[in-house]
């Protein structure tokens, strides 16, 4: 058999090594430590370790990569080897994987132990306990779907293929159909809408819009205290600039957003810790789903919130076109 060139395999490895002697002066860096430091292997020798890699540390960032640093001691020599533990893509990744199967499990955990008990003492439970794990069991189920369509909603969104059926709308039955939905869901919580007379139709594709509404009063309900009321304003626009638009504010009275968490609400997978999160269900894709939808439809959101009081609340404002305004913008929008 041939002798094995170690050394060769060594230097092309894509794992990062380098050797030191008891100074940690180099004694030898593979081209994968060469190159992540943009330096050239020849002038190496007798350089310092500590020249590239921080002192007494598990862990280095080099060019938005996290690596973690594994120390091995030999007879003459140390080696250290430098291995990616963390990249933007692994942890949306991790983030994804840990927050759907969560989501995926409780529920379908939920709906199994109930279907089983039913199954098992069927005799022995009474009709209003059977409608009582019935009405979990629809619950649960919902939740499901709701993730489902979430999860269907960002694929197409990153493949950029969310066809949009634009048509004039009346907002306020659209509101109203949104408000009766999370009426049924959230009998505790009284909702309110306070509309303008005059509030002109907007250019909308009416399903997404629903899909806002929806998730907008949701999120207003879900964190917000028991019977805290939501209050949903509507008004054709008086923002600089934003004239020919109409604004739809959901405002309600819970927990309210800490200002450093104002843009990382609208990111993927991300959920906020409040004591309400803990208790409420959610995967933190809906607001990354309601800002996309909304500027795909030419709209604009903002957010008010604070939390110096217990229930000082959030406000949300999303703005649509006006349907008048719109041979420019309807073309504008199928441009898009
Ligand atoms: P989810 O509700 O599934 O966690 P979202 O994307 O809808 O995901 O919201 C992201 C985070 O923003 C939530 O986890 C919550 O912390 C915060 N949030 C959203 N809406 C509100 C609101 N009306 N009041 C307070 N916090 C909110």
């Amino acid at each position: 058999m041939e002798k094995i060139d170690f050394e060769k395999i060594v230097e092309n490895l894509q794992e990062i090594v380098v050797a030191v002697d008891y100074d940690n002066k180099i004694l030898y860096a593979n081209k994968a430590f060469c190159s992540l430091f943009n330096t050239n292997c020849e002038n190496l020798n007798g350089k310092g370790l500590y020249d590239f890699i921080p002192e007494g540390k598990d862990t280095v960032l080099i060019k938005d990569y996290t690596y973690k640093i594994t120390k091995k001691n030999d007879e003459y020599c140390s080696y250290f080897f430098l291995n990616i533990i963390d990249s933007e893509m692994e942890k949306v990744y991790s983030d994804f994987i840990s927050t759907v199967s969560h989501e995926l499990r409780t529920p379908l955990t939920s709906i199994r132990g109930f279907a089983d008990t039913m199954l098992m003492s069927f005799d022995k439970l009474d009709e209003t306990q059977i409608k009582k794990f019935l009405s979990i069991i629809k619950d649960q189920s919902n939740r499901l779907i709701k993730l489902v369509e979430n999860l269907l909603s960002i694929s197409k969104i990153q493949v950029q293929q969310t066809n949009l059926v634009y048509k004039s709308v009346n907002v306020k039955s659209q509101i109203e159909q949104a408000i009766f939905v999370l009426k049924n869901q959230y009998p505790n919580h009284p909702f309110e809408l306070k509309i303008e007379d005059d509030v002109l139709p907007i250019l909308v594709d009416e399903n997404k819009f629903q899909q806002v509404m929806i998730n907008l009063l949701d999120n207003a309900a879900k964190y917000s205290y028991e019977k805290g009321s939501v209050t949903v304003r509507v008004a054709n626009s008086k923002m600089h600039n934003m004239e020919n638009f109409v604004s739809i504010k959901v405002e309600d009275h819970g927990v309210g957003i800490e200002p450093e968490n104002m843009t990382k609400i609208f990111e993927k997978f991300a959920r906020i810790e409040n004591h309400l999160t803990r208790k409420t269900q959610g995967s933190g894709l809906g607001l990354y789903i309601v800002k996309s939808l909304v500027e795909k439809m030419g709209g604009k959101i903002f957010v008010q919130s604070s939390t110096v009081l217990p229930n000082s609340g959030s406000t949300f404002e999303v703005l649509f076109p006006a349907a008048t305004y719109t041979s420019q913008s309807i073309k504008a929008m199928e441009d898009k």
